[in-house]
């Protein structure tokens, strides 16, 4: 098939358009590069040992998306990860963040529906729950109060997609929605490559390993968790990735909209994660305990079971996985990939 990927030349669009090339698709990419480079997709040719074609383009531009539709009239699907995701960033640039991430969903809809392109696989966010009333999150919880303008944008964009297959039954979606995302292919030419300080938890701890940062601070160790700390689902990037080959075996049978949790549904908390991290790079993390951070909840993980059922996935690499394909990545490209812009 051939499959467009918005945002592909990102952290969990790289994994993807990889296993896209490597289970045969064609790929098309559109990214602005807003917050990626094109080394990232290099790199993903070079693993994949194919090609893939990408648009330097900007989802906010209806003309340039357009355009790239009409000259990809065999497209079979469109996987959107293109959005912007810095959650403080968007609290103090809500219109910055709105405008992208709305309006780049409604063009690319818009030349979607004109090509008569109509599978797509959303990226969306396990922060749609808000805090949940209790754990494991299953998909038909109620979807919870959000705290920020980026999960008010992955809602909206949710209640845009619902609305779109009720008015036009031939759209079949999957509203895809990630825990914890971290890690890197195993071999480590890819990962995450975050802009300035990070602001998650696993590349923060990966920046303090490598000699980066100095220190990290832990966000409160006074929530009612086992010990103190925020407990949260890791998945592993490539898992992850995976995930989206199945949904859109999903979508070829015609499912209308669906919603997937795509977590391990194991809680796992930022002490134990310091400590897999040590364990892993055999660095020592030294860290703080400072207090919370607004609008965190305290616990965190999916029920999986609707996306084995129904997607035939499920997430297969552990915790310590996750930590060693974070450092391999981490410690081979200190400064990401401006470290070696080939
Ligand atoms: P990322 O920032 O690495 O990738 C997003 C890509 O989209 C970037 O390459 C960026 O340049 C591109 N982009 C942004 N706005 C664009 C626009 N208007 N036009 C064209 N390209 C544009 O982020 P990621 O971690 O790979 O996340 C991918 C998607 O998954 C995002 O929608 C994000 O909100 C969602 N998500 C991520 C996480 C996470 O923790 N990483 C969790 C839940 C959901
Ligand atoms: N966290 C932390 N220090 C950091 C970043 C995050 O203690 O520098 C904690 C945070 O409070 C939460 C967990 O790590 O309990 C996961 O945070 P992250 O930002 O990675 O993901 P999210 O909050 O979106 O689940």
């Amino acid at each position: 098939m051939h499959i467009i990927v918005t945002g592909g030349a990102g952290y969990i669009g790289t994994h993807t358009c990889l296993e896209l090339l490597q289970s045969g698709h064609a790929v098309t990419v559109i990214d602005n590069l807003s917050n990626s480079c094109q080394e990232a997709l290099r790199r993903v040719e070079r693993l994949a040992g194919r090609s893939l074609r990408f648009f330097p383009a900007d989802l906010t531009d209806p003309a340039a998306v357009d355009d790239i539709f009409r000259q990809s009239r065999d497209a079979a699907a469109v996987i959107h990860f293109a959005g912007l995701k810095a959650v403080g960033e968007s609290a103090v640039k809500p219109l910055l963040y709105y405008h992208n991430n709305l309006t780049g969903t409604i063009n690319l809809c818009q030349a979607m529906q004109r090509h008569g392109v109509k599978n797509l696989v959303f990226s969306s966010s396990a922060t749609v729950y808000g805090d949940p009333a209790s754990v494991p999150i299953r998909e038909d919880f109620p979807l919870g109060t959000c705290t920020n303008p980026y999960a008010r944008t992955k809602a909206m964009i949710e209640d845009i997609l619902r609305d779109l297959h009720r008015a036009d039954a031939a759209w079949n979606i999957a509203l895809l929605r990630y825990f914890n995302p971290v890690g890197a292919h195993e071999s480590g030419e890819i990962g995450e490559d975050p802009n300035g300080i990070p602001n998650n938890l696993m590349p923060y701890i990966a920046q303090v390993a490598v000699g980066r940062l100095p220190q990290l601070a832990v966000f409160g160790n006074d929530y009612p968790t086992a010990d103190g700390t925020g407990v949260r689902d890791f998945i592993h990037v490539v898992d992850l990735a995976v995930g989206h080959l199945r949904a859109l075996e999903k979508l070829a049978q015609q499912p209308g909209v669906a919603a997937y949790n795509l977590g391990t549904g194991h809680g796992c908390s930022v002490l134990e994660l310091i400590a897999a991290f040590e364990k892993a790079s055999g660095r020592k993390i030294p860290y703080r305990i400072t207090p919370r951070r607004p609008g965190d909840i305290a616990c965190c993980y999916a029920d999986p079971s609707l996306a084995q059922r129904e997607l035939r996935w499920k997430a297969e690499r552990d915790v310590a996985a996750m930590c060693a394909d974070t450092w391999n990545w981490q410690s081979k490209n200190p400064n990401g990939y401006r470290s070696d812009a080939g």
